[in-house]
């Protein structure tokens, strides 16, 4: 069973901008979706302009012996290729002309936006710092770095990276995850997997764990009445966090990013019942103060 499944840069954002139109057609935030497949479909479109983004050898020589993940934002500089994904993504967004008028607006200011304070912005969205954030661009911004992450992580080999047993943070870059996935495919059937919000990796998890705290007692699963049973929140009596849970065996279509955006009434249902997200959704930022 692989522990680490690095991205396939060819598939990964066409198939999520699939998901995400199909979950559209039965939703009631469809606008919203159809908004976050057409960023992803320009997210596809970025990484195969993307070349390869040059790799920190010397950081990748040096993170084994650290321990610390190769690709993590903190530690790697990043390169002019993620604004070159910025500028693919937000033109592809800018052309489909049935969005309102407030999208045109945010493409239009990410266009005119100097390069330096872009990569402030991005700066402060990857320490997850929600100062003077603009959360109708914070998307795009978002999406444009996961293209850049994407593309470095899937020039990895598994063996340029150090995988810590059980971590709650991607080994890849050290981003936290955004929801989980049991795939029903060997090799991984019955395995689950943690996917990165970042660059896409995922890796193992036990399952009936905490992937916040790693408590393994009180770990409950709740759904919403009547809904899709591959759609779940795997809740945690311990540190009150949940993560969402998505069963490839009841969905083989299910997809992380994509069905977490799109079962917003969980949310709702769990913030109710006293529980708080462990992270957020990067298609859909909120300021964190
Ligand atoms: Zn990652
Ligand atoms: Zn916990």
């Amino acid at each position: 069973m692989p522990r680490l499944v690095l991205p396939a840069r060819g598939r990964l954002f066409a198939a999520r901008a699939e998901r995400l139109r199909t979950l559209a057609a039965s939703d009631a935030l469809g606008g919203y979706l159809e908004l976050a497949a057409a960023i992803a479909e320009a997210q596809h479109a970025a990484i195969g302009r993307l070349e390869t983004p040059v790799r920190d050898a010397a950081r990748l020589a040096v993170a084994p012996e650290e321990r610390r993940p190769p690709l993590s934002p903190r530690d790697l500089k990043r390169g002019p290729e993620w604004h070159t994904a910025l500028a693919v993504i937000v033109a592809g967004v800018a052309s489909v002309s049935t969005f309102p008028p407030a999208v045109a607006a945010v493409c239009e200011r990410l266009t005119v936006t100097s390069a330096d304070a872009l990569d402030a912005f991005a700066d402060r969205l990857l320490a997850a710092d929600g100062r003077d954030a603009d959360p109708a661009a914070a998307p795009f911004v978002i999406a444009a770095l996961q293209a850049y992450w994407t593309a470095l992580a899937a020039s990895l080999a598994p063996e340029d990276v150090t995988i810590v047993p059980q971590p709650s943070h991607c080994p890849v870059c050290g981003t936290l995850p955004v929801a989980s996935i049991v795939r029903s495919a060997a090799p991984y059937a019955g395995y689950r997997y943690l996917h990165c919000g970042l660059c896409a990796s995922e890796w193992h998890r036990v399952r009936v764990e905490c992937t916040q705290c790693g408590a393994i007692k009180g770990i409950a699963y709740q759904s919403v009445a009547g809904g899709p049973a591959a759609v779940r929140a795997e809740t945690c009596d311990t540190c009150r966090a949940y993560r969402k849970i998505f069963y490839q065996e009841h969905d083989p279509a299910v997809e992380p990013l994509a069905d977490d955006l799109a079962s917003v009434a969980l949310d709702l249902l769990l913030a109710e019942a006293g529980f708080h997200r462990a992270s957020t959704n990067p298609l859909l930022w909120q300021p964190s103060g």
